[in-house]
């Protein structure tokens, strides 16, 4: 057995994640006056909320007419009717105050001529339950609103005392035999100590798992710590075949190109330099949705017609519009294509790719952000002791596809919904619990491991492996045929997880360690992926199935579970169908959130 001597640490909460989520429910939890810790493996502003630009929904109605219930209109009709309504009602609801609240922390939005809080129109938000015209829901703070709360949400919770554990990289969970989380082991990545953290709660805030792709708009360190410790918890992860794409991130980094050049007049052109979205989409070519032009593009590129020496992306050009423009609408573009694509975009195209953006899925959680441990029984049955929040969690509001702006929104709402439930169900004068010994050196003995791995296969070679399967055979172009295919070469792939290669035995600043703890957390996220969408025989949202090319209510209106150990085992639980508020209380009508089919 592995003997690694550790620190112990009590708190009545440990946040794991000091992004959106994580600095939201950490700052709420400390205002309660709980002992809170926030462990983080990145610097707290260095965390992907920083990349956020768009901006943030609720319905202020700074603007223009706007109501919750036509905020949570749009939300249900995006998530194509796979949110659970009580949650999306939750956050409808709840964001103009959280929003507010962000406001009385210090965020700087953006103002109107009067000094309201600015708001802008964003894709998918609409007045008059998608009837009316688009309205202007997203409140921002210039281009950098994800920034902006980041700083403020840090600064706050320093003010009420929470205390930060600064790059500690979280291992596991330390769960006690019947179930109930107890605390998180830590490796301090700047002097390789260990550290357990003991708690009355621990709150998974850990983003998402975009880098189980090859190309994602998202931060390298976006790799699914927080599911990977849940799978290993023998826990499940929920609805994990929506993963949102985005039709332009360039080719290798992967770093966002705006709608907005496409707007300005950007068109993508394949090997033969046609202008193929003329052949799919007549009337709106280049500026169709995002899920088609994504899908076109694939195509294109499994026909043989990608661009570049392996055939295996697209060219988006902007070099017919004048510098001009260029300069003044896209500086910060021309920029981007500059350092990540090497490309001077006033005379060459931007080698673009599909990229991966957002899960909607994640650990299944209510709208407090407790997480389930679903049974035939009891499919909201809750797992003791454990939270879950952000782009981890899955509550679940974007269902089967995440409508911009809505996920900073989410991030606030029920970062500060787990801080208020924290504070009624943790009792600072009760005892804090003592995990199990056994769970520490398990968790101890996975660490050593992976530290003394001898086998063939780096850790590199092996994340890349796992990167081209998934972007090859999980991506936008799904068919029975390459689901089957994809999984049974995903599960080849996780197999070679026991026969890695680790050089670096050292615990000091040990990246080639800790990218193989990430690349550990990103397979299980990845395979329940694989597994989830071959089993869903039906298109909704984000999972375009070409062989089921319709939302099928009566079979798959309900969210998948998949428990991930080794092998990857699929169970089922209903959508949450009814609100919080009746109609005659002032809540939604429920005619108005009836199934129908989505079109824009
Ligand atoms: C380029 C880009 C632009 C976007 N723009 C918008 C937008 O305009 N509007 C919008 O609504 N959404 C936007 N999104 C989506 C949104 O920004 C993300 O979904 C959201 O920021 C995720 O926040 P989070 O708090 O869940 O996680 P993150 O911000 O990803 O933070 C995760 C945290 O977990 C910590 N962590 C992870 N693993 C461990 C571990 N093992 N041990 C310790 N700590 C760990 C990290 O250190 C980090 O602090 C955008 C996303 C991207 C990628």
């Amino acid at each position: 057995m592995a003997e690694y001597e550790y620190e112990t640490h009590e708190y009545d909460v440990v946040v794991v994640g000091a992004g959106g989520a994580g600095l939201r429910a950490t700052l709420g939890m400390a205002e309660q006056g709980l002992r809170t810790a926030c462990v983080t493996k990145v610097f707290p502003t260095r965390s992907h909320t920083v990349a956020a630009q768009g901006g943030i929904a609720a319905s202020l109605g700074n603007m223009g007419p706007d109501s919750w219930q036509w905020h949570m209109y749009d939300t249900v009709k995006g998530s194509d009717w796979l949110g659970d309504t009580d949650a999306m009602e939750y956050l409808a609801r709840e964001a103009p105050k959280a929003v507010y609240e962000l406001e009385h922390y210090g965020v700087p939005f953006s103002r109107t001529e009067e000094g309201k809080i600015y708001q802008r129109p964003f894709g998918g938000h609409t007045t008059e339950f998608g009837e009316g015209p688009p309205v202007q829901r997203t409140c921002a703070a210039a281009d950098r609103t994800g920034h902006a709360i980041l700083h403020t949400l840090y600064g706050q919770s320093l003010k009420e005392q929470a205390e930060f554990y600064v790059e500690y990289f979280a291992i596991d969970l330390l769960m006690s035999e019947d179930g109930q989380c107890q605390g998180v082991l830590a490796w301090k990545l700047d002097d390789g100590t260990m550290h357990v953290f003991a708690a009355k709660m621990v709150v998974l805030a850990t983003g998402g798992y975009g880098r189980a792709y090859f190309s994602a708009t998202s931060a390298h360190t976006c790799t699914g710590d927080g599911g990977g410790m849940i799978a290993r918890a023998g826990l499940p992860l929920q609805d994990m075949e929506f993963v949102q794409f985005h039709p332009t991130g360039i080719y290798g980094s992967g770093c966002l190109i705006t709608e907005g050049a496409r707007g300005e007049g950007g068109y993508l052109t394949n090997s033969e330099g046609e202008r193929f979205m003329e052949r799919y989409a007549p009337t709106y070519k280049d500026l169709a949705s995002r899920d088609v032009v994504s899908r076109c593009m694939t195509l294109e590129i499994r026909d043989g017609r990608g661009v570049g020496d392996q055939g295996d992306h697209i060219h988006l050009h902007l070099n017919h519009l004048p510098p001009e423009t260029l300069a003044e609408r896209l500086p910060g573009i021309s920029e981007s294509a500059r350092i990540f694509a090497g490309v001077d975009l006033t005379k060459e195209p931007i080698p673009v790719l599909p990229t991966v953006h957002y899960n909607m899925g994640g650990i299944p959680t209510n709208y407090w952000g407790e997480v389930l441990d679903p049974t035939e029984d009891d499919p909201d049955r809750i797992a003791p002791g454990l939270m879950a929040v952000g782009e981890a969690g899955c509550a679940s509001v974007h269902g089967a596809n995440r409508l911009g702006s809505n996920s900073l929104i989410d991030l606030v709402v029920f970062g500060r919904a787990a801080a208020i439930k924290a504070g009624e169900v943790v009792d600072p004068a009760t005892a804090i619990p003592t995990p199990p010994k056994a769970a520490i050196d398990k968790a101890l003995d996975r660490f050593d491991g992976l530290r003394h791995a001898k086998g063939a296969v780096p850790t590199a070679d092996l994340r890349l492996e796992m990167q081209k399967t998934m972007q090859a055979d999980a991506a936008v172009f799904r068919t029975d045929k390459t689901l089957a295919e994809g999984m049974e070469k995903m599960y080849a792939v996780a197999g070679k997880l026991d026969d890695l290669s680790v050089t670096d035995r050292s615990m000091v600043w040990n990246s080639d360690l800790m990218e193989t703890l990430e690349l550990t957390n990103l397979m299980p996220n990845a395979l329940a992926t694989i597994v989830s969408a071959e089993a869903r025989k039906e298109s909704r949202g984000a999972h375009a199935h070409e062989d089921h090319p319709d939302r099928d209510d009566d079979e798959w209106r309900k969210h998948t579970l998949a428990w991930v150990n080794g092998k990857v085992d699929l169970g089922y639980r209903p959508v949450h169908l009814n609100p919080l508020l009746g109609h005659n209380e002032g809540g939604i009508d429920l005619k108005k959130i009836a199934p129908k089919a989505r079109v824009y």
